[in-house]
C-alpha cells in the first residue's frame, strides 16, 4: 500500500474527516484490520489565514511546501492538501517536491465528467468562488461550466466557513442560508453543486437537498484510497 501524504489543519475540522473517510475507504477495500498508511502534517490554522487575509502567497507556498517536504520525506508516496483554498498556491507548493499531488479540483472535475455533467454551481471560500485557480482549471481542463452565487451570498458562505465552521459550530440557520443558495444555483441552470469547501459537508449533506452535492472531501479522500491501493489491484489482476 503506498503511504498517503496528508498537509491538514485547513482547519482540523475537516483533516479529522479526511483522516476517517481514508481510514474507511482502505477498511472497505481490503477488509481485516487493514488501516490506511498516512504521514500527516497539520499546521496552525490562525496563521494561515492572517496570511489569507494579507494577500501573502509567498508566505503560504512556503509554509506549505515546508509542509511537503516533511511529509515527503516521512515517506509519503504523493500528498494532497486538505482544502480547496490553499489551492491558489498549489503551483508553487507542488514544485517543491518530487512526489506528486492529488489535485483536488482534478479530482472532483473528473467525477463531473463521469457523471457528464455540463454546468456545475459552487459554493466555497470567496478565493475560492472569485479567484480564476480553481473555476478556471474545472472550466478548462474538463470543460465544465462553473456558476457562482452573487456577491451578498458569496459573503455570507465565506463568513459561515471562518466563523462557524473551521471553528466547528454547526447552524440551522446556517444550514437553510446555504440551502436556499444552492436552490439559487440550481435556478440559475446548476445542474449539481460543488461543496467547494471542505467543511461544507459537515453542514449540509445530500439529504437535506434533491440538487446533487459533490462533496470535496470525501471526493478527494476516496481518490487517494484508490491510488494508495491501484497497484495492489494490478498485481491481481496478474494472477
Ligand atoms: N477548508 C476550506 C477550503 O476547503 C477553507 C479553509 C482554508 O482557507 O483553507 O477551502
Amino acid at each position: 500500500m503506498k503511504t498517503i501524504g496528508l498537509i491538514g489543519g485547513m482547519s482540523w475540522e475537516s483533516t479529522s474527516k479526511y483522516y476517517r473517510e481514508i481510514n474507511e475507504g482502505i477498511k472497505n477495500a481490503l477488509g481485516g484490520l487493514h488501516s490506511a498508511k498516512i504521514c500527516l502534517y497539520s499546521v496552525d490554522f490562525a496563521e494561515i489565514e492572517k496570511l489569507q487575509q494579507q494577500e501573502n502567497r509567498e508566505k503560504t507556498a512556503h509554509i506549505l511546501a515546508a509542509a511537503a517536504k516533511s511529509v515527503e520525506t516521512a515517506g509519503a508516496d504523493f500528498f494532497l492538501l486538505c482544502t480547496n483554498t490553499m489551492h491558489k498556491v498549489a503551483e508553487t507548493v507542488e514544485k517543491s517536491v518530487y512526489i506528486p499531488l492529488l489535485h483536488i479540483a482534478d479530482a472532483t472535475a473528473e467525477k463531473l465528467v463521469n457523471e457528464q455533467v455540463k454546468r456545475v454551481g459552487i459554493i466555497g471560500t470567496r478565493f475560492t468562488m472569485e479567484h480564476t485557480f480553481y473555476k478556471n482549471r474545472i472550466t478548462e481542463k474538463y470543460g465544465i461550466e462553473v456558476i457562482i452565487p452573487g456577491k451578498e451570498s458569496r459573503n455570507l458562505i465565506h463568513e459561515v466557513i471562518y466563523s462557524e465552521l473551521c471553528l466547528g459550530k454547526i447552524s440551522n440557520a446556517s444550514r437553510r442560508s446555504y440551502l436556499k443558495i444552492i436552490d439559487q444555483l440550481r435556478n440559475q441552470g446548476a445542474e449539481a453543486v460543488i461543496l467547494g469547501c471542505t467543511e461544507i459537508a459537515l453542514l449540509i449533506q445530500q439529504r437535506h437537498t434533491n440538487v446533487p452535492l459533490y462533496d470535496t472531501t470525501q471526493i478527494h479522500a476516496k481518490k487517494a484510497v484508490e491510488l494508495a491501493i491501484q497497484h495492489l489491484k494490478e498485481y491481481d489482476r496478474l494472477d
